[in-house]
């Protein structure tokens, strides 16, 4: 077949690598200009570390994996509140934990997609004429083309979803904070090896070493604190500086970074719920389908898991894309439905709102170092209901 992919995330690179593989016609479309380098660090664990296994590139990752010793809650002076130790995680995930960059992920993929897949950069599918059975697709730059499946891999704000599904506002579910992140150089003090955050009531601010000597800034903050409701990442610098300026700690210091910083992502934490991710010809994979947010901490999982069961199903169903995309749904959709309902419940264990809140969330962390306790309080968290299927794939 002829498959166009919105999008060379981690969902849509994870898809074309299976496509390709399956002998199928791949057009890879990414808006960027160039795979996108550096941006945030995600644990990566369950599914999605078995994806990645099966497509051979576990190795790889592992060697660009980031290590951390241990995860440090501060108080507004600096002083230790609460934390534990990372091994309670890779406890956790029985030793199957990875914490990588996003980019990472998509460019070790990208790296391995065979001849089968074309990519172009600095472009978009801007409309699907779908008649059933064959797609015509338009791009914002290049010349049309006739496909037989149109992915949508492009993520939270979905282009593919909003021209053949409708409008964000139809599945899109605000869970009532945003998300910033940014990267700054030569950040003092670095602390090798330690994830350190620091909570008021409704925001969240950490610091986190990367490498060539830069530190990621990752900041999460409940709407009400946001004096405007920015859009982009320029103008969301001033809503930022106003929400954590008194915050103490290091924040001076991270909202000056912030200030000079050119590459800022900033988005609302959202979840994607759908009642079909498919459509004659269109389906969905990633977030663009059912993004869990990332309290749920399982998006880039789930969505390496959909590209290999959308394409595993593609080849158990020779001559049949109805049926191979409606297993395809059946197969994830009530586990991802779950995740997202558990991760509701989560938002106050990130942000809390009251003092108390806080206090109650460092001591609860500080547990975490004794036995029993990661178990009860974070296993649910690192459980993962499903396994991934064998598929006969070559
Ligand atoms: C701060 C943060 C922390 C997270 N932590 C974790 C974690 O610990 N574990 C975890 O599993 N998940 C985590 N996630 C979630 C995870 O990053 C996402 O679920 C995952 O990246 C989804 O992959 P995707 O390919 O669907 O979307 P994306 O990775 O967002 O990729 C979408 C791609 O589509 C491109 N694109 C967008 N619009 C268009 C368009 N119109 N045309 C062409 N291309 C387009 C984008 O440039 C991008 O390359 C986190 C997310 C955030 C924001």
């Amino acid at each position: 077949m002829k498959i166009a992919i919105n999008g060379a995330g981690i969902a849509g690179t994870a898809l074309a690598y299976w496509l390709g593989r399956l002998g199928h016609e791949v057009l890879l479309v990414e808006r960027a200009p160039a795979l996108r380098t550096g941006g945030y660090i995600l644990n990566l664990w369950g599914v999605g570390y078995d994806a990645v296994e099966r497509m051979g590139l576990l190795p790889q990752l592992l060697a660009q994996q980031y290590e951390t010793d241990e995860l440090r809650m501060v108080d507004r002076d600096g002083r230790t509140r609460g934390g534990y130790p990372s091994r309670a995680l890779q406890t956790l995930a029985n030793g199957r934990i990875a914490s990588l960059a996003r980019s990472d992920i998509a460019a070790a993929i990208h790296g391995a997609l065979g001849d089968r897949v074309e990519t172009i950069f600095d472009d978009s599918i801007a409309t699907i004429d779908d008649d059933g059975m064959r797609a015509v697709v338009g791009f914002e730059r290049a010349a049309a083309r006739e496909v037989d499946l149109v992915i949508g891999a492009d993520g939270l704000h979905s282009q593919v979803r909003r021209a053949t599904f409708g409008a964000d506002s139809r599945f899109e579910h605000a869970m009532g904070c945003h998300v910033a992140s940014f990267e700054i150089a030569g950040y003092r003090p670095r602390d090798e090896r330690l994830y350190v955050a620091h909570t008021a009531p409704g925001r969240y601010i950490a610091r986190f070493p990367v490498r060539n000597d830069r530190t990621l800034i990752f900041m999460l903050v409940r709407d009400e604190y946001l004096s405007d409701m920015p859009r982009g990442g320029t103008d969301c610098k001033a809503a930022l500086a106003g929400a954590f300026s008194n915050m103490g700690w290091e924040c001076p210091a991270m909202l000056e970074a912030l200030a000079n910083a050119d590459d800022v992502y900033f988005d609302s934490i959202s979840q994607i719920r759908m009642d079909a991710w498919t459509k004659g010809r269109v389906a969905l994979v990633g977030d663009s389908a059912a993004c869990p947010s990332l309290i749920a901490g399982e998006g880039a999982g789930f969505a390496l898991a959909q590209a290999y069961v959308l394409a595993g199903e593609i080849h158990d169903h020779p001559g049949d894309l109805d049926a191979a995309l409606q297993r395809y749904q059946d197969r994830l959709k009530p586990y991802t439905l779950r995740k997202q309902r558990y991760a509701e419940g989560l938002v106050p264990s990130f942000v809390p709102k009251t003092e108390l809140g806080i206090r109650a969330r460092d001591m609860a962390t500080l547990l975490m170092r004794l036995p029993v306790f990661p178990r009860l309080l974070m296993g649910r968290y690192f459980r993962d209901p499903m396994r991934l299927p064998d598929y006969a794939m070559p």
